[in-house]
């Protein structure tokens, strides 16, 4: 059985030594590297071949790439590689990696072209001025060989092992069995459609309530299919870190000896140094991390499960980075655990690493629901004014000048608009070059003085990147706009945003880019509404996933009788008690109350609290920490007794479970409909230009998701029994319960007392 490893990785593997230094090194962007590449092959003259084809075998290893290009006439091969700032700061151990690669491309045009010798090339292709530097050298083919089968006799032992590991893991999982000795309601028709969606190499989009083990029932199959499918790797993406937890708990559960695991966590959970900076000379764990990096990878890739605590014991024992060693074990994982940026993101690890080694992978995301907004946030960019202003104040001399332009001509918009908000057809042009000006100043300045550490400056500096990131991608899935407010000394000050509000175009070509995606969710309802706005073809399988649960089980009452929209919130008060209140009488337990706002939510709780002194409440506050929240969920016992009030679409809306006694009722006081401010009113507008549905889009769909979410945190098992009250006049529209699940049995709205 053959190896197959891309030329780029051979090199990274055999070739990178040294420190890790990620000091500023203002790399291009990826547009910018294919718009570099471009520019060099269109330099070239008519004979020139860009992107060649190559590969070469050696022993097990099939060794593949694209050269960036050949020019026959000289007999000359080319590698490009696209740079901003001063290329003399280049560390030296990134330049030795760049030769291995252009030597093993070398090696192998000889070889297909039966060449004696060929001169070799790194051109270095200046973005900012773009001028090329070329470094050449000739190599005569013997030598070129004697290199290549170098790199690949260090390779070999590594392929070797990653083959006899992809052996024992196929076998392994062809045999596995499920862990229970049933599968639940449900649960199997969810794992045969994701078996059948990874078969046929098609996306799935599967709502299935909760309780009937979706993790296990979506992981499960996938590794079944693991050899049929070919896969590479298996990613499970989730929006929370429970998600991630549940991930890791039904992979231990399947008992996946030999499978590797891999949980992926943010720098700032994994860092070692928060303090420091990650090079050499600021953090010991970055000081030799190549050197000591292939003893660090080889034990980690023994020990298969790699969580995070696991993967931490690895890193320190050799002395790495865990964050960054976690990053080198994502290639040699075979299932990666970890929140949703990792593939979605506009400069994704998992989805990089997957494209550059041509991976088949079949991707897991679980609670897809929350996908909309994620996706909104990675693909949408804003900048205050404030930032601006606090950086004229400390910005170095040779800064100013660009800076300033950028000010003069922001404040000069906010000049020209009368009203406090307003969006933009498009972001205006003025702005963005100066704002272009003012990035190439802060890079020259940051590449001349390396060691700055300036955080307002390096904050500015990376969001007015981003921002003309987004803006050169600027469509109609975005809106620009500008939200004013006043300022000292009578002048306004501005906040302008780049609002993704369809992340479809984004996401699209990162479906495409796997075997299968599965979006799973307990509530992925209307279907429409996610596969518009997700970027998923009408026609993307949907599974929609009986209940294990019956209408018995949950009583749902309405209360037509109260309106809660905002004109009517004195009046709502008493009403909303009296029923809470008649409710906890009925059948004393644990109940959750939601509400729209903290404002609210204190205004019935204060009442509730004077009328009903003897019923215990606990409320949530704003900006709780991890141990407030665990504190606030803990009053939830087994026979206990009270009401915990809530905000609905907060931290404890969803991802919470409190089986049986412990949450025996809910009261919703609330349709979770999104603000009316111009923000919504302009996602409105657009939600019906792109799709017919402005109301529904903007405002329906997302508050009801919020409603049955939470109203999903009572009937967590088939044991369970509670009650559900949706208190607000339009709970009774047929609109509105169309989108309720279809195993609730309403019961008729009880006349007011
Ligand atoms: S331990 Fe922290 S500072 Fe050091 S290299 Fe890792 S992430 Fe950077």
């Amino acid at each position: 059985m053959a190896y197959s490893v891309a030329v780029r990785a051979l090199c990274e593997f055999t070739a990178k030594c040294g420190d890790l230094d990620l000091r500023f090194t203002p790399a291009p962007t990826a547009q910018e590297g294919i718009a570099g590449h471009a520019l060099v092959a269109s330099r070239r003259g008519e004979g020139y071949q860009a992107e060649l084809a190559l590969s070469g075998e050696f022993g097990p290893l099939r060794v593949r790439g694209r050269a960036d290009g050949y020019d026959p006439d000289l007999n000359r091969l080319e590698e490009v590689k696209t740079y901003r700032g001063d290329l003399a700061r280049m560390p030296a151990n990134h330049r030795q990696l760049h030769w291995a690669q252009v030597k093993v491309y070398g090696w192998l045009l000889c070889q297909q072209q039966n060449l004696a010798d060929i001169e070799l090339a790194l051109v270095y292709f200046d973005i900012g001025s773009q001028k090329e530097t070329l470094l050449s050298e000739r190599h005569r083919a013997d030598d070129l060989r004697a290199f290549f089968e170098d790199q690949c006799r260090r390779f070999i032992d590594w392929a070797e092992q990653e083959l006899a590991h992809a052996g024992a893991r196929n076998t392994a999982l062809e045999t596995l069995a499920f862990p229970h000795a049933q599968f639940r309601h449900g649960q199997r028709q969810l794992a045969e459609a994701v078996y059948k969606a990874v078969s046929t190499g098609c996306c799935l989009m599967a709502q299935a309530p909760t309780g009937i083990g979706k993790t296990l029932g979506t992981l499960f199959p996938l590794l079944k299919a693991f050899q049929r499918q070919a896969l590479d790797k298996v990613f499970f993406l989730a929006a929370k870190t429970p998600g991630r937890q549940l991930a890791l708990d039904a992979l231990r559960q399947l008992r996946t000896e030999p499978l590797r695991v891999l949980e992926l966590v943010a720098r700032d959970k994994a860092c070692e140094f928060p303090e420091n900076a990650c090079h050499g000379e600021s953090c010991p764990l970055a000081r030799g991390f190549y050197d000591r990096l292939p003893a660090a990878r080889e034990a980690a890739a023994k020990q298969r499960w790699l969580d995070r605590d696991a993967l931490r014991e690895v890193a320190l024992a050799h002395q790495v980075c865990p964050y960054y060693l976690a990053q080198e074990m994502a290639r040699w994982s075979d299932v990666v655990v970890g929140d949703y940026n990792y593939y979605f993101d506009t400069s994704a690890l998992l989805h990089g690493l997957a494209c550059a080694n041509q991976w088949r992978v079949s991707v897991l995301v679980d609670e897809a629901h929350n996908l909309v907004e994620r996706a909104r946030k990675m693909y949408s960019a804003e900048l205050d004014q404030l930032g601006l202003k606090a950086l004229g104040k400390s910005a170095p001399a040779v800064l100013k000048k660009p800076l300033q332009r950028v000010g003069r001509i922001w404040s000069e918009l906010n000049r020209e608009q009368a009203e406090d908000y307003r969006a933009y057809p498009e972001p205006p042009q003025k702005l963005l070059s100066a704002l272009q000006g003012a990035v190439t100043a802060i890079t020259d300045y940051l590449t001349d003085n390396p060691t700055t550490h300036d955080s307002a400056l390096q904050d500015f500096y990376f969001e007015a990147m981003q921002f003309g990131r987004m803006a050169e991608q600027f469509d109609s899935h975005s809106l620009f706009d500008l939200s004013k407010r006043p300022g000292k000394g009578g002048r306004d000050l501005s906040r302008l945003c780049l609002r993704n509000l369809v992340p479809a175009p984004f996401l699209a070509p990162r479906f495409a880019a796997s075997r299968s995606t599965v979006l799973f969710s307990a509530t992925l309802n209307p279907r429409h509404y996610y596969s518009d706005l997700l970027g998923l073809a009408r026609n993307t399988p949907w599974l929609e996933v009986d209940s294990p649960f019956s209408a018995e089980q949950l009583q749902v009452r309405v209360a037509t009788e109260v309106s809660t929209r905002y004109q009517h919130r004195a009046s709502s008060l008493a009403p909303i008690v009296e029923l809470m209140a008649r409710q906890f009488a009925e059948r004393p337990g644990n109940y959750l109350a939601f509400f729209s706002s903290y404002d609210y939510l204190q205004q019935v709780a204060s009442l509730f609290a004077r009328e009903h002194p003897l019923v215990p409440i606990w409320l949530q506050a704003r900006q709780m920490d991890e141990a407030e929240r665990q504190a606030f969920i803990q009053r939830f016992e087994a026979g206990g007794r009270g009401i915990g009030f809530a905000v609905l679409g907060g931290a404890f809306g969803e991802g919470i479970d409190l089986p049986g006694e412990r949450l025996i009722g809910a009261f919703i006081a609330t349709l979770g409909l999104p603000q009316l401010n111009p923000v919504n009113e302009q996602l409105k507008q657009r939600m019906a230009g792109l799709f017919g549905a402005g109301y529904d889009y903007a405002y329906l769909y997302p508050g009801l998701q919020k409603v049955v979410q939470a109203a999903g945190r009572v009937i967590r098992t088939t044991e369970d029994r509670g009650v559900v009250h949706l208190i607000d006049d339009r709970f009774a529209r047929p609109e509105v319960q169309r989108l309720l699940p279809n195993w609730w049995s309403m019961e008729k709205p009880r006349a007011s007392p």
